[in-house]
């Protein structure tokens, strides 16, 4: 499988460290409110990662992170804890906070169809791992503590800007974005592993280290669960594009520093979804949910198929007119497929190579978009149904539309769409008929009859209903 990987920034040949074991790693949601729809792209889209993977023959262990605790509003150490604005909202405890949002995420994700991945950790379970690694941090001069934090130092690096997209320019806007700038740094990247002298005098969750009572930063916490769970070496780290800098930026220092060899080979970074207003955001408060989505009448699985249609690597802009289209295409789709007869022995050759155009369109970077036309391909291939449907349930592994699922009621749009292919097909019985053809006109029949299309011909022509 060729992938684009951000370390290097160019397509290259996936190889795991291990034979066919794939680690693979994904930073979670910051559990402070509901995951918004552009999470949930990046959600989606390393789930097809996932599943491709395991497709292709990878034994793959998935693992992710909740962040609990740490995170503050500019990724850069500064602002306020999201977790604690998020409970001062609600009048609730930050504990209290992370059940509910941890809930609501993995709900949205089951909607989606996202598989839940194999290990899942949150960061206040992990308080040891991580005095573990500050403490080697700093045994090996990599850290230091100042006015009570503990800092990594990240002029201690060769190369800090592994992604080498960062500019001074990115940078002042973490500088802009703070409170006040934090006097303890001794370099203006260098970041928080550990605080003690918290700014935040409400902070709730406090635990004991060698360096008092304090509370983890956020970025060492990916480090850790990673290794937790992973070990040594990591094959793939997943997350949203504003994650490269700093947080996997700064996962890459720790880790590195901390093992004292390369740690993970391929970076797969999704870019963003934008609203009007520009990349959708918790921060700017009105964001699209998935509960939000279905109180409009949309099926989840619709906003699934909106995101396989573009590729990871495209900004992706969400209009309700394009999630109607999608609405319309996936309701027709699924249509078709439930007309598809079961019918014949699958015939295997035919099935690999149909098969085989899906696998070459995933092989290329994730193309899920001409991983869609390959199935449309499949409904019209010269196949019989039983291969088809063998066919598409194979490919439905790695899209999870539901596709073998039998349509659910349909929406204006699709009535539309529907009934232009009844009546054309109605019409070409009609033709048939005419022709004396009565082969086809019987195959036209039997197929409007999978459609639970009921005919009655009558003195003015055929008239039609659909089955309760
Ligand atoms: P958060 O809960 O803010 O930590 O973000 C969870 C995931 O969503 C991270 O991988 C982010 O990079 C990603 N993300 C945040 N905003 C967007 C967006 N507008 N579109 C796509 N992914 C996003
Ligand atoms: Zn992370």
């Amino acid at each position: 499988m060729i992938l684009y990987n951000s370390l290097g920034q160019t397509k290259q040949e996936f190889i795991p460290h291990n034979g066919n074991k794939v680690s693979m790693y994904t930073c979670g949601p910051t559990v402070y409110h509901y995951a918004h729809i552009g999470n949930l792209r990046t959600y989606i889209m390393e789930d097809v990662l996932e599943k491709y993977l395991r497709f292709a023959g990878y034994d793959v262990k998935r693992v992710m992170n909740i962040t609990d605790v740490g995170h503050l509003s500019s990724d850069a150490d500064t602002g306020e804890d999201k977790m604690i604005a998020g409970a001062k909202r609600e009048h609730k405890t930050v504990l209290e906070i992370a059940k509910f949002y941890t809930d609501a995420f993995f709900s949205d994700c089951k909607k989606l169809n996202i598989k839940f991945p194999d290990v899942v950790e949150p960061a206040t379970n992990c308080i040891d791992e991580f005095i573990h690694m500050i403490s080697v941090l700093l045994e090996k001069g990599y850290a230091y503590p100042a006015g009570g934090n503990v800092y990594f130092d990240t002029s201690k690096l060769d190369a800090y800007y592994v992604f080498g997209n960062i500019n001074e320019e990115d940078l002042a806007v973490g500088v802009r974005d703070s409170v006040e700038e934090d006097v303890n740094k001794r370099n203006k990247t260098d970041f928080v592993l550990w605080f003690t002298k918290s700014k935040f005098d409400s902070q709730e969750l406090k635990w004991e280290s060698p360096w008092g009572l304090g509370y983890p930063g956020w970025h060492i916490e990916c480090s850790c669960i990673s290794y937790k769970h992973n070990g040594e070496y990591l094959d793939i780290h997943c997350g949203g594009v504003d994650n490269a800098f700093p947080h996997h930026t700064n996962e890459i220092a720790q880790s590195e520093s901390f093992l004292g060899h390369k740690w993970c080979n391929y970076w797969f970074h999704v870019l963003h979804l934008l609203d009007a207003r520009g990349k959708m955001s918790k921060s700017k408060g009105d964001f699209l949910t998935v509960s939000l989505l279905v109180k409009k009448g949309y099926n989840p699985l619709v906003y699934r198929m909106f995101c396989l249609q573009s590729h990871y690597r495209k900004p992706l802009t969400f209009t309700y007119e394009s999630l109607d289209n999608t609405a319309t295409a996936y309701d027709k789709l699924l249509k078709r497929i439930a007309a598809i007869p079961n019918e014949g022995a699958i015939e295997q050759d035919k099935a690999v190579t149909l098969i085989a155009s899906f696998r070459n369109a995933l092989d290329n970077d994730l193309n899920t978009s001409l991983g869609l036309t390959s199935l449309y391909d499949v409904i019209k291939a010269d196949v019989n149904g039983a291969t088809k449907r063998y066919v598409i349930g194979e490919m439905d592994k790695v899209l999870s539309l539901g596709l073998l699922q039998a349509p659910a009621e349909t929406n204006h749009a699709t009535d539309d769409a529907l009934t232009a292919e009844i009546e054309d097909l109605i019409a070409q019985r009609t033709a048939a008929r005419t022709a004396r053809d009565w082969a086809t006109a019987d195959a036209i029949r039997d197929k409007l009859k999978e459609m639970h299309v009921v005919l009655l011909d009558t003195k003015n022509g055929v008239s039609w209903s659909i089955e309760k």
